[in-house]
């Protein structure tokens, strides 16, 4: 009976009275009130309230906005160590993802875009409620070529074949039929995203940062692969030669973008390419990657590309490139997530990093009008903040001012509920 209501499950509404509404696009802020029903957002302005079975919130004028999404994490990336993290156990890796999910979910962030390690497995658990966490949009496992950021084997040790061909977070595939099964293969798995590894990375024992990687053929298989079956490619890449090669063979997201140069920009914008900076990674490592050991040749890498990132971010905003909202952490940097916000304020006005962290997001994860906006038909996911972060982004950055997360209509937090009552 999909799809058919009856008197008993008739939804009940919801007002959300008197707040300040950002409604994820606009630069208006306006005092508005919001109506639920079932899952779904069904009014938006001055509303009356109904007789009948409405529930009214007052909010007090808090700050109301869509929940937050963030478009690139691992939420199964349990330690620094690719070695060490895709060698964990799967109970153990699953067991740390639906953590830092509920965590995320409590602190605002009612959708997760995860680029590497959760799989269909934990989409399952979210969708029969044994675990309660975001939306969550997963990539499966990443695609990497023979010795790419994905090929866990450090070149130090003999370790043959093992652990860093097909393990828990990427395939190490290389030519372009190995490419298009394994792609074909996380279709089947629900993937919702593909995820191929473009260029040399931080955290990768053996691949030089500048390094492009797959071959023209292998990424054009990928996005063939994944437009056939009605989704996209998003690559991570570092240097700029990586991200113009990617941008004109048709991957329609680039993960990272630090390393970014101006004809890197002038093919983002030809090809509508989206892009999403991870500052809170990079500033993570810098202030803990040495104490975390991580080894002094990735610390290097690192430091190169810390040192351009802002500017290439300057570069993104300025050539008007849409730029998501992400956060790449993985081990004990997870806990960071609210620091993008105050490192992107860096760059940019915080009504941009709002945008950016709501409807630029459901742009990519190709939901526009149903999630990261306020608007009538759209999901009720929804967050009241103490605070303005449109004049002041750093409250974001403490859990505690999210006083309210709705996620399709059902509230998972409600800090005020704990106010002593007078
Ligand atoms: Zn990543």
């Amino acid at each position: 009976m999909v799809g058919r209501h009856t008197e008993a499950d008739m939804a009940q509404l919801i007002l959300l009275r008197g707040a300040r509404v950002f409604d994820g696009v606009s630069a208006e802020i306006r005092v508005q009130d919001v109506l639920v029903e079932g899952d779904r957002i069904v009014d938006v302005g001055q509303i009356a309230p109904s007789n009948g079975d409405l529930k009214v919130v007052e909010t007090a004028g808090a700050f109301l906005m869509p929940g937050l999404i963030d478009a690139h994490v691992h939420v199964c990336g349990a330690e620094l160590s690719i070695q060490r993290t895709t060698s964990s156990h799967w109970s153990y890796l699953s067991a740390f993802g639906f953590n830092t999910m509920n965590r995320r979910l409590l602190s605002g962030f009612t959708t997760l875009r995860d680029m590497g390690g959760a799989n269909i497995g934990m989409a399952r658990a979210l969708r029969e409620g044994l675990v309660i966490g975001p939306r969550l949009f997963y990539s499966g496992k990443l695609m990497s070529q023979t010795g790419g950021h994905g090929d866990a084997r450090s070149p130090d040790y003999d370790l043959g074949s093992c652990c860093g061909g097909s393990d828990k977070f990427a395939w190490v595939v290389d030519g372009v039929a190995a490419v298009r099964r394994a792609v074909r293969e996380e279709l089947r798995l629900g993937a919702h995203q593909i995820k191929i590894m473009a260029s040399g990375g931080i955290l990768s024992a053996a691949d030089p940062l500048h390094s492009v990687q797959f071959s023209e053929s292998e990424i054009l298989a990928a996005v063939e692969e994944a437009a056939n079956h009605g989704t996209y490619v998003s690559a991570h890449c570092h240097p700029a030669a990586a991200i113009r090669r990617c941008a004109n063979l048709g991957v329609r997201v680039i993960e990272h973008a630090t390393m970014m140069d101006e004809p890197a920009a002038e093919a983002l914008a030809a090809n509508k390419t989206y892009t999403v900076p991870t500052l809170a990674i990079l500033a993570g490592l810098m202030q803990q990657g040495e104490a975390l050991g991580l080894p002094p040749e990735n610390m290097d890498k690192l430091r190169q590309v810390a040192a351009c990132a802002q500017d290439s971010l300057r570069l993104l905003r300025r050539s008007g490139i849409p730029i998501g909202f992400g956060t790449d952490l993985f081990g004990k940097t997870h806990g960071l997530d609210h620091t993008e916000f105050r490192l992107r304020a860096a760059v940019e006005a915080p009504l941009d990093i709002l945008r950016s962290a709501t409807s630029v997001n459901a742009e990519i994860l190709q939901k526009s009008g149903e999630l990261g906006v306020i608007a009538k038909g759209a999901l009720a996911d929804i967050i009241l903040v103490e605070g303005d972060p449109t004049q002041d982004i750093a409250v974001l950055e403490d859990g505690d001012n999210v006083s309210l997360v709705m996620q399709g209509g059902i509230v998972r937090k409600d800090l005020r509920a704990r106010a002593p009552r007078s």
